[in-house]
């Protein structure tokens, strides 16, 4: 690889990683198994070794952590919180120990502590009393989350300790309170926390202490921070004094005097990880004496004198039944294995994205065979490969098929994609998934029309498109399953109310690629009606601030279609406003606290109505959608807020209170 390509791929990692990242600490929701981000990060790492000049300072190998989210306090870490270098094997463990003794003159002895998956914090005590709880943030700054930290039984309040004292630890969810707390959320119909580590960090990530507090937390300290009383020599000598002061400590750290001992230590904790009724994803191994820690320093961001062997991720073996395909509103086919249900990290898995033919080819996965299943991070399962062994004969190859499942028309692979596509925009599975998008919340926010409903609409032949819908009569309805008199009443009324929506709304409910409800919003204010928006060219809509080359060549192209214009035709005839009903974009003002973020707004509220917040949100350059979800940046909580907040909560989305929106207001 030479410098250019290596610049580019490092990019691309980069890239990759700080949204890996930022979904993971800040929203307290990753997308991927913690396997999946290790391997990128490797990866950079490597290239990095090789090509030492690409390296910056802003790059997720020189970073800690996430951002600090602004609706806590801020609170700065006069001793950094680090991160910890990884091992994967022994030979990374071996070099660990060598690279320490190279370091130091005496011979070097180790501590093993478990690995606690949860969320590090500092705790700061004065004259002994609890004063600072606050998260590791980027490692300089973090978040004050001490109301938080005070609902968790087992941090003291006081302890004998005059002197300002620092401790660090690991605030977790036992696996109990893991298990209850998304048997709950699962009854009343919550999406379930991927893991421990996320319900931890999206219970102590919140701005009411009263849910932290149900929350059943608890904690491990193993180090300190700011330490005036400074006279202990070695690391297992802090952790007997922080039990000593009352702070809880894990039982099962051990001082091993050989790197073997090491070794040993860690066999014996994969093997027993199961049987702990708490997470750990791995065994951190630190030197033990002071002196030697302090001479064998720092990296940018991982000290040298630790570090942390993550466990290989659990892999179990089962049956594939059959390939199911699926149409998506773009007209992706995507197969999914259909799994005999097998237990793997804590849930029954039995259906797993394949994604793609290649990917299919690639593994080798044959319809019947024996698989490997990971579950690694504990969120998105994953066939690994075929067991070749147990093979019978009876397999067969799996090929995707040259139509598409749904319509039957032939599929075709785009440039550059591996996905194969649908490309007949009638249709019906594109146009069912099309129509789920354009009444869903953020769109055209039709109550009442799930996909249930929908599915009978396109069954019954009662929808062909989307214009159709505006069509429906109360006798159509009534002769659908489950529909009664008032649900159908309901449905006409949402379906009535919803042509008078403003033009971002329409915009993004037509599901035009690249296009989301923050674009539609920034092309409403901007062109104001669907007319200007469709006469406008490609430099008309870059030329918006927002708006990239990529976005704007996919907006031409679908004005462009005639099936577009004819719909926009019927849809205008059917009496859909077509016109920016919000304020114009010269109007917003710019960097306000709301410049650029999508607001939610849930419960009553004494001072506004709910069109007025929104309507002075939009002034302040805020967007506000309908749900929270991963791309909801602030939640604003009247009295008697409902789900919406539990979601909030579960994603770590930083939630107002009507006071604090007040005090924004008047400036
Ligand atoms: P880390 O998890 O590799 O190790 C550092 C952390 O270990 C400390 O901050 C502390 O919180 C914790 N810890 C637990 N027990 C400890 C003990 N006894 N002593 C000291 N520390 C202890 O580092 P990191 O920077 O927090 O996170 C990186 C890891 O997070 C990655 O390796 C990856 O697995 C995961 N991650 C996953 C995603 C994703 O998208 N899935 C994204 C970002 C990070």
């Amino acid at each position: 690889m030479n410098k250019q390509q290596a610049q580019q791929h490092v990019n691309e990692l980069r890239e990759l990683i700080n949204q890996y990242g930022h979904e993971y600490y800040v929203l307290d929701n990753p997308s991927v198994p913690d396997s999946e981000y290790d391997r990128k990060m490797q990866e950079l790492l490597k290239l990095e070794e090789e090509f030492p000049e690409l390296i910056t300072a802003d790059s997720p190998s020189q970073r800690i952590g996430g951002e600090p989210l602004d609706a806590f306090q801020k609170v700065q870490h006069n001793v950094a919180m680090m991160s910890l270098g990884n091992a994967f094997n022994e030979n990374d463990l071996r070099n660990f120990a060598r690279r320490a003794n190279e370091g130091t003159d005496e011979r070097i002895s180790f501590v093993c502590e478990l690995k606690i998956d949860g969320l590090a914090v500092s705790l700061t005590y004065e004259n002994g009393k609890f004063v600072r709880g606050a998260t590791r943030g980027d490692g300089t700054t973090g978040e004050d989350i001490t109301s938080n930290l005070r609902t968790v039984r087992s941090i003291p309040l006081s302890i004998r300790e005059e002197n300002t004292i620092e401790v660090r630890g690991e605030a977790f969810m036992p696996h109990k309170s893991f298990l209850k707390l998304n048997e709950q959320r699962e009854e009343n119909g919550d999406d379930p926390f991927a893991n421990p580590r996320n319900a931890a960090a999206g219970s102590l990530r919140q701005l009411d202490p009263k849910i932290a507090a149900s929350r059943n937390l608890d904690i491990f300290l193993y180090g300190v921070g700011e330490w005036q009383t400074g006279t202990l020599e070695s690391h297992s000598e802090r952790l007997d004094y922080l039990q000593e002061l009352g702070f809880k400590t894990n039982p099962e750290w051990r001082r091993c005097d050989t790197i073997d001992d090491v070794i040993d230590y860690v066999k014996y904790w994969e093997g027993k990880r199961p049987d702990l009724n708490y997470e750990i994803d791995g065994i951190v191994v630190k030197v033990d004496n002071l002196d030697q820690q302090e001479e064998l320093g720092f990296t940018a961001k991982n000290p040298r004198w630790a570090i942390a062997y993550k466990f290989p991720a659990e892999e179990v073996i089962t049956t594939l039944r059959e390939i199911e395909l699926s149409v998506g509103r773009t007209g992706v086919v995507t197969p999914t294995a259909v799994l005999e249900p097998v237990r793997v990290a804590g849930t029954t898995v039995q259906r797993a994205s394949l994604h793609n033919e290649d990917l299919i080819r690639e593994r080798d996965i044959r319809l019947g065979d024996t698989v490997v299943i990971k579950k690694a991070g504990d969120i998105i399962p994953e066939v690994l490969r075929a067991v070749e062994e147990k093979r019978t004969g009876d397999e067969k190859e799996f090929f995707m098929p040259e139509e598409c499942p749904a319509c039957g028309s032939e599929l075709v692979r785009l440039e550059e994609e591996v996905a194969l596509r649908c490309i007949n925009p009638n249709c019906p599975a594109q146009l069912k998934e099309g129509l789920i998008h354009f009444v869903s919340r953020d769109a055209m926010n039709i109550d009442g029309l799930g996909e249930k409903v929908i599915s009978q609409l396109f069954r019954e032949e009662l929808i062909h498109t989307i214009a159709d819908l505006y069509r429906l009569e109360r006798d159509d309805l009534l002769q659908l399953e489950r529909m009664g008199e008032k649900s159908t009443s309901n449905l006409l009324q949402a379906i009535d109310a919803s042509r008078e929506n403003s033009l971002e709304r329409l915009l993004f409910g037509l599901g035009i690629r690249f296009v989301g409800s923050k674009a539609a919003r920034t092309l409403a204010s901007h062109f104001e009606t669907m007319e200007s928006l469709q006469q406008a060219a490609f430099e008309d809509i870059t030329a918006i601030n927002e708006m990239g080359e990529k976005m704007a060549d996919s907006i031409v192209r679908y004005f462009a279609e005639d099936e577009v214009k004819q719909l926009l035709y019927e849809l205008d005839e059917l009496g859909l406003n077509m016109e920016y009903k919000g304020p114009k974009a010269q109007d917003v003002e710019e960097d306000t606290a709301f410049s650029g973020k999508t607001v939610v707004l849930t419960g009553k509220m004494e001072h506004f109505t709910r069109s007025e917040a929104k309507a002075l949100v939009e002034q302040l350059g805020g967007s506000v959608t309908g749900s929270v979800s991963k791309n909801t940046d602030i939640l604003i909580a009247g009295e008697d807020a409902g789900s919406k907040m539990d979601k909030a909560e579960q994603l770590g989305v930083a939630v107002w209170s009507e006071q604090q929106l007040r005090e924004v207001l008047d400036g």
